[in-house]
C-alpha cells in the first residue's frame, strides 16, 4: 500500500520543524499540491500597502463604535466610508468582480451600547464561479477601536494592532484575490462593534444563518500586528496562533456532538478540521511559517468575532499574533515612566502582518478552489476486525478530482499520513484498526486543491 499520494499531479512534502527552544515543536506535515496561481497571489501581497492602510485607519483618531459619524476625517463613519471606497476601487481594478456593500442595522441598547446605535459592517463579496458550489468562506477583521475605557468614544484610539492590522489584512486579500477565480464564494468583511460585544459579527452571522447560507469556514484576524512582547524577550516572527474550539460548551449536548464524543472524535468536529487544513495548506505554501494550533476558543479574558459564527454552528477560527504586548492594546495614548502606552501604528511590524496575510490567503485560495466535501462519510463498525472500512458519497460538483483518506494517531493534533484513492468512494485501511487511528476523508479538485476533511461516523450493515 502506498502511504503518501504520488498519483499524477499529487505529491507530498514532509517537513520536520527544526528543534528550537520555541514554545511548540509540532511536526509539520503537508500533502498539498502547490498551485502556481496561488503562489502568484502570495507574491502580490504587499507589506507597504498594508502599512499605508494601517496608518490611514489610525488617522481617523478613533473608530469607536459610538464615535462621530458625520465628519469626513474623524470617527467611525469616516473610517467605514474610506474602507468602502477602497473596496470599490479594488472592484473597479478587477472588472467589477467584487460586490461591495454596507451591512447595517440598528443595535438596541446593550451592555456596552447606552442608546440605540447604527452599526455598519463593510462587506466585499467575490462570487464563486461554480454554480454547483454554494459554499461561502468568510475572512474578517474588525475596524472599530477602543481606548482604556470601553465606553469612551472621544479619546484617541488608533487601534493599529487591534484591529487595523486585521482590517488591512482582509483589504489586501480582497485587493489581490478579486483578480482571480474561485469555485466557492469568498467574503471579506470589516466588522464593527467588536469591542462593544461582537455586535457586528453577531448580526452578520445571524442573518447568514436565517438565510440558510452555507458558511463552510470563517477566519477572523484580530491582533495580528506584532510577533514580539516583553521588550523582545518573547519573539516568534514566523509564528501565528490559530485558535480552534473543540466541543462547544453547550448546556446540553446535541445528538451529533454526542456521536463525536462517543467515538473519541472530540478533536474532529468541523472547526478543528478547518484549522488543521489551514495549517497544512499554509505551511505547504509558506514553509517558513509556523501556524500554531491552539485547541481552545480564545485567550483568557478576551473574545473575538469567530465566536458569533461558532455559536450558530459555522466552523470558525481566530488568527492572532503569538505573543501580546498588553501596553499597546486597549490603552489610552500616554507616557508613564518613559514607557509609551497605546495602540500606535509605529508598534506594528508590517512585514509580519504581510506574512500572516499570506498565511490567510494561501488557505483561503486553496479552500475556494477545493471541491465540496464528500457526503455521508461512514466507518463500518459491523464487526471486530483489524482493517478499517470507510465509505462515502461523491458531492455534486464539476471540479472534483478524487478523494484522499487521511489518518493520524489519536493523540496527534495533525494528520500524519494520507492516501489518494482517485474517484473510489470506499477505502479499506488494511491492518490499521479503527480502534487505534483517527481517519478523515476529503475531496481533492481535479487540479489538486484539498478540501476540509470529514470525520467518518460509525454505521452497521
Ligand atoms: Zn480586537
Amino acid at each position: 500500500m502506498r502511504i503518501f499520494a504520488t498519483v499524477g499531479l499529487f505529491f507530498s512534502i514532509i517537513v520536520f520543524s527544526q528543534c528550537t527552544p520555541s514554545q511548540n515543536s509540532d511536526q509539520k506535515v503537508t500533502f498539498v499540491n502547490l498551485d502556481p496561481e496561488i503562489e502568484e497571489m502570495l507574491s502580490e501581497v504587499s507589506a507597504d500597502s498594508i502599512e499605508k492602510n494601517v496608518y490611514r485607519l489610525a488617522d481617523f483618531g478613533t473608530r469607536h463604535t459610538l464615535s462621530e459619524t458625520e465628519s469626513d476625517t474623524f470617527g467611525i463613519g469616516a473610517a467605514r466610508r474610506w474602507i468602502k471606497a477602497e473596496f470599490d476601487r479594488y472592484s473597479q481594478d478587477s472588472n467589477n468582480r467584487l460586490e461591495v456593500e454596507y451591512h447595517r442595522f440598528i443595535q438596541e441598547p446593550d451592555r456596552r451600547i447606552p442608546d440605540s446605535t447604527e452599526i455598519v459592517n463593510v462587506v466585499a463579496t467575490l462570487p464563486g464561479s461554480n454554480p454547483a458550489d454554494d459554499r461561502i468562506f468568510v475572512v474578517s477583521g474588525h475596524y472599530d477601536s477602543r481606548a482604556t475605557d470601553v465606553m469612551d468614544a472621544e479619546s484617541e484610539a488608533p487601534g493599529a494592532n487591534d484591529d487595523a492590522s486585521g482590517t488591512a489584512a482582509i483589504m489586501e486579500m480582497a485587493r489581490v484575490m478579486s483578480n482571480y477565480d474561485f469555485s466557492a464564494t469568498l467574503v471579506f468583511i470589516a466588522l464593527a462593534g467588536e469591542e462593544q460585544g461582537l455586535l457586528g459579527a453577531e448580526q452578520w452571522a445571524e442573518d447568514a444563518a436565517d438565510e440558510g447560507k452555507n458558511i463552510a469556514g470563517m477566519f477572523t484576524n484580530d491582533i495580528i500586528g506584532n510577533p514580539d512582547a516583553e521588550a523582545g524577550r518573547l519573539s516568534d516572527p514566523y509564528k501565528v496562533r490559530l485558535f480552534a474550539e473543540g466541543i462547544p460548551p453547550q448546556r446540553e449536548l446535541d445528538r451529533q456532538t454526542r456521536r463525536y464524543l462517543q467515538t473519541g472524535g472530540e478533536s474532529d468536529m468541523p472547526t478543528r478540521q478547518l484549522a488543521r487544513t489551514i495549517k497544512e495548506v499554509s505551511e505547504g505554501y509558506l514553509p517558513a511559517m509556523d501556524v500554531w494550533l491552539i485547541y481552545r476558543l480564545d485567550r483568557y479574558l478576551r473574545g473575538g468575532d469567530h465566536r458569533s459564527f461558532l455559536r450558530r454552528g459555522f466552523p470558525a477560527v481566530r488568527f492572532s499574533e503569538p505573543n501580546e504586548e498588553f501596553k499597546h492594546q486597549h490603552q489610552d495614548i500616554r507616557e508613564e515612566d518613559d514607557v509609551q502606552y497605546g495602540d500606535l501604528p509605529e508598534f506594528v511590524d508590517y512585514p509580519y502582518v504581510a506574512r500572516v496575510t499570506r498565511v490567510n490567503l494561501a488557505a483561503l485560495a486553496n479552500l475556494g478552489r477545493s471541491p465540496k466535501p464528500p457526503e455521508n462519510v461512514g466507518m463500518n463498525i459491523s464487526q471486530l476486525e483489524n482493517d478499517t472500512r470507510l465509505r462515502w458519497e461523491a458531492p455534486d460538483t464539476d471540479n472534483l478530482g478524487g478523494f484522499e483518506v487521511l489518518w493520524r494517531e489519536t493523540t496527534s493534533p495533525v494528520w500524519q499520513q494520507s492516501e489518494y484513492v482517485g474517484t473510489d468512494t470506499h477505502y479499506t485501511a488494511e491492518l490499521k484498526s479503527k480502534d487505534n487511528w483517527i481517519f478523515g476523508v476529503r475531496s481533492v479538485s481535479n487540479d489538486g486543491h484539498v478540501g476540509v476533511p470529514v470525520y467518518p461516523m460509525p454505521f452497521r450493515e
